[in-house]
């Protein structure tokens, strides 16, 4: 008997950078396609699930947010066990979240268990008048850490599923 036939691959993803950055918007927009403005502490989940197809192969991503550990600027190790992506998110509007992205990746570094699979993700992009990190500036630090990037908004739907398809293709290229 067969009791896994529902996917052919399951792929833990972790969503990591600064608190307010957007994390859980970026979640509940790719899982729930819905949208919160305000503080999302009452989600309660570590995870949530969705399942895509990708060269015919049912591949299922279980998402998980960092339920507010960002704040004492570090991630339980246990959140990084079988992770196999990780997003990295700064928010475009807050400069500071953008030059800590260095800390998450030397935190990466030290725990997490042979990730491969980044991708740099400037979040918020629909608040250009606030922007205070340039496009170049993001394509920079990418390139520098050798990984894919995007600008997103959770808010306006703005290349959320590129990001999480792109990261989900990768990471069966290297299974
Ligand atoms: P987290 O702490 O990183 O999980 O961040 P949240 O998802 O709780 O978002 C923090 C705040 O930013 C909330 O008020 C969200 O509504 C808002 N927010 C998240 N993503 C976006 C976005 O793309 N555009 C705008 N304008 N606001 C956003």
């Amino acid at each position: 008997m067969d009791f896994n036939t529902d996917y052919d691959y399951l792929f833990k993803i972790l969503l990591l950078g600064d608190s307010s950055v957007g994390k859980s918007s970026i979640m509940l927009r790719y899982t729930d396609n819905s949208f919160v403005s305000g503080y999302i502490a009452t989600i309660g989940v570590d995870f949530k699930i969705r399942t895509i197809n990708i060269d015919n192969k049912k591949v299922k991503l279980q998402i998980w947010d960092t339920a507010g550990q960002e704040k004492f600027r570090t991630i339980v190790r246990s959140y990084y066990r079988g992770t196999k992506g990780i997003i990295l998110v700064y928010d475009i509007t807050n400069v500071e979240t953008f030059n800590n992205i260095k800390s998450w990746v030397k935190e990466i570094d030290t725990y997490g268990e042979n990730v491969e699979n980044l991708l740099l993700v400037g979040n918020k992009n629909d608040l250009e008048s606030k922007r205070q990190v340039t496009t170049k500036m993001g394509q920079k630090l990418a390139e520098e850490l050798g990984v894919a990037f995007f600008e997103t908004s959770a808010k306006n739907d703005t290349n959320i599923e590129p990001a999480f398809f792109g990261l989900a293709k990768k990471i069966k290229e290297t299974e």
